[in-house]
C-alpha cells in the first residue's frame, strides 16, 4: 500500500499464458485503477489476449512479447513492481519468464492457484471464486470501493463469472454474491458482460465445436472419462482462433455418467491438455504427475512436446493409475452419493449414544464426504451369556462400518471420530471394524450396482 501511494511507480502487469476471462478480467481492472490514481502501468502478454475478451478496458493495449519483444524486454527492466495476476508462477508467463526473472523489480502474485512460488509479496487465497474477487477485496481496502467504476466492475465480474462457469462452481461461499453485489451498485452492466462472453461467438467456432463433439468426443469404456482431440488440421479447417475452444472442455460433463473431462488440442508450439471434472476428483494431481502441469480440484492444465497421438496414448494408458491412485472407484464415484455407509454398534446404551450422536453425525459427514441425511446409527441390542448368567452388554463397546473404500486417511479418521465420540459417551475403551461394500455385491432394489 506505502509503495503504491509512491506517484512514480512504474508497474508492468502480467496475466498467464492464454489468458482467460479471469486473468484478463484482472488485468484490465488493476489497470485501470492504477490509470486513475496516476501510477504508470503496461500490460504484457507472453501470447495473444484471446479476440472475445478485447472488450475489456485497457486490454486492447496489452503488448505481446511475439509481436514487440524489446518492447516487454524494455518495460520489464525499468520497472518497479511487477503484478502476477491469476497464475502462481514465473513458469507461467510463457517467454516473458526469463525476463521478469531478470527484473530487478519487485513481483506481487495476485492468485487463487495453490502453492504460489515465494515473491516479495503474495496475495493467495485458493478459497475465493477467482483472482478478480480477491482483487476486488484488495482494491477496496487500499483505495475503498469508492475507486470502482462500472467498468472495472465489468472486468471484474468477468473474472468471477468466467472463473466459476456462470456462478456454478467455486461460487459457494456467500462473500462472492455480497461483492456482486456491490459491484452491480457500482453500475456494473450485468447484461453487457454476459453479451460480450457468450454471445460473440463466430460460425466457424461453432462448427468447430460441433465437429469436435460429433467427431472426436470419445468415452473410455471402464472409466468414466471422456477425451477430445483436436488436431492442428482441424483447427485450421474452421479457422480457429484464440480463445474459439473456451468451454468446449466442460460440456462433456453435462453427460450424467461423465466425471472428468480431458481435451488434448495440437497447439503449433505444443500440445495443450485441459483437465475438468465434477465431484470430487483431483484432476489437479493427474495434469501434475504426467503433463506438466497442474491447476485446482476441477480444472488443471498441462503441456506435452510430443505428437498428439502419443500424449492421447498417455493420457488413455494413465486413466488406470489416476482412478487407483486416489482410490476413486468408478462405482464409488458414481454411487457413494447413493449408498450410505453403515454403522452398527454393539454394546452402546441408547441414552448415551444419543447424547454424542449429533457430533459424531457432523464430524463423519466432513469426513467421509456424503450427504449428512445418510448417515445413520443403528445400536444392535443383544444379550450376553456369561458363564449361566444373562448380562445386559459389557462396558466395551463394538463398532462395525460397512462402507465403499475409502484411502486410509480418511478410514483412519473415521475410526478416531468413532472412538472419540464414545468416550465422550463415556466408555473408555471401544473398537471398530471397517468392512468393504462391493459394487457387485450390493444390489439396489433388486439392481446390482456394478
Ligand atoms: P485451462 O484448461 O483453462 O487452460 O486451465 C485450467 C486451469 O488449469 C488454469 O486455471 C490453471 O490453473 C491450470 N493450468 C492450465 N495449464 C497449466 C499448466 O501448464 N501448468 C499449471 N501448473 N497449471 C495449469
Ligand atoms: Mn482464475
Amino acid at each position: 500500500k506505502e509503495r503504491l501511494g509512491q506517484g512514480t511507480l512504474k508497474t508492468v502487469i502480467i496475466p498467464h499464458i492464454s489468458a482467460d476471462g479471469d486473468a484478463a478480467g484482472s488485468c484490465s481492472a488493476l489497470s485501470e485503477v492504477l490509470q486513475q490514481v496516476g501510477i504508470e502501468w503496461h500490460i504484457l502478454t507472453c501470447d495473444f489476449i484471446p479476440e472475445y475478451l478485447r472488450f475489456l478496458k485497457n486490454i486492447s493495449s496489452a503488448i505481446s512479447f511475439q509481436e514487440k519483444p524489446e518492447e516487454c524486454k524494455r518495460l520489464l527492466a525499468d520497472a518497479d513492481l511487477i503484478f502476477m495476476l491469476d497464475h502462481n508462477t514465473v513458469a507461467r508467463e510463457g517467454d516473458l519468464e526469463n525476463w521478469v526473472v531478470a527484473s530487478p523489480a519487485g513481483r506481487v502474485i495476485i492468485d487463487h492457484h495453490p502453492d504460489p512460488d515465494p515473491q516479495q509479496y503474495v496475495i493467495s487465497d485458493t478459497q475465493v471464486s477467482s483472482t478478480c474477487e480477491l482483487l476486488y477485496i484488495v482494491m477496496s481496502q487500499i483505495w475503498g470501493k469508492e475507486i470502482v467504476t462500472p467498468d472495472i466492475a465489468g472486468a471484474l465480474y468477468t473474472g468471477i463469472n468466467t472463473d466459476t462457469g456462470g456462478l456454478s462452481h467455486n461460487s459457494s461461499h456467500p462473500q462472492t454474491y455480497r461483492i456482486i453485489a456491490d459491484l452491480l451498485e457500482a453500475g456494473l452492466d450485468k447484461a453487457y458482460i454476459h453479451e460480450r462472453i457468450y454471445q460473440m461467438n463466430n460460425l466457424s467456432r461453432l462448427r468447430l465445436i460441433g465437429n469436435v463433439l460429433l467427431n472426436k468426443l470419445e468415452v473410455n469404456e471402464q472409466y468414466p472419462v471422456a477425451i477430445m482431440p483436436i488436431t492442428r488440421e482441424e483447427l485450421d479447417r474452421y479457422n480457429y482462433k484464440d480463445g474459439d475452444l473456451e468451454g468446449l472442455v466442460n460440456i462433456p460433463l453435462s453427460v450424467h455418467n461423465v466425471c472428468v473431462s480431458v481435451q488434448i488440442t495440437e497447439r503449433r508450439e505444443r500440445v495443450k491438455l485441459s483437465f475438468r471434472s465434477k465431484g470430487n476428483v483431483p484432476v489437479n494431481e493427474w495434469a501434475k504427475a504426467f503433463f506438466n502441469g497442474g491447476g485446482h480440484l476441477n480444472a488443471a492444465g498441462g503441456q506435452m512436446d510430443l505428437p498428439l497421438a502419443e500424449v492421447v496414448r498417455k493420457v488413455k494408458e494413465t486413466i488406470p493409475w489416476f482412478f487407483k491412485q486416489r482410490y476413486l472407484n468408478i462405482h464409488i464415484l458414481l454411487k457413494t452419493f447413493i449408498v450410505m455407509p453403515f454403522f452398527k454398534f454393539h454394546f452402546v446404551e441408547a441414552s448415551r449414544m444419543a447424547g454424542v450422536s449429533r457430533r459424531m453425525a457432523d464430524r463423519l459427514q466432513e469426513t467421509i464426504g456424503c450427504p449428512r441425511e445418510h448417515i445413520v446409527f443403528e445400536l444392535i441390542h443383544s444379550s450376553v451369556v456369561e458363564d449361566v448368567t444373562i448380562k445386559s452388554g459389557n462396558d466395551w463397546p463394538y463398532v462395525e462400518v460397512d462402507y465403499f473404500e475409502r484411502p486410509p486417511e480418511v478410514q483412519h479418521e473415521v475410526a478416531k471420530v468413532i472412538y472419540e465420540c464414545l468416550m465422550a459417551a463415556g466408555y473408555q475403551n471401544s473398537d471398530v471394524y471397517f468392512r468393504y461394500l462391493t459394487p457387485e455385491n450390493y444390489y439396489e432394489n433388486g439392481a446390482c450396482l456394478k
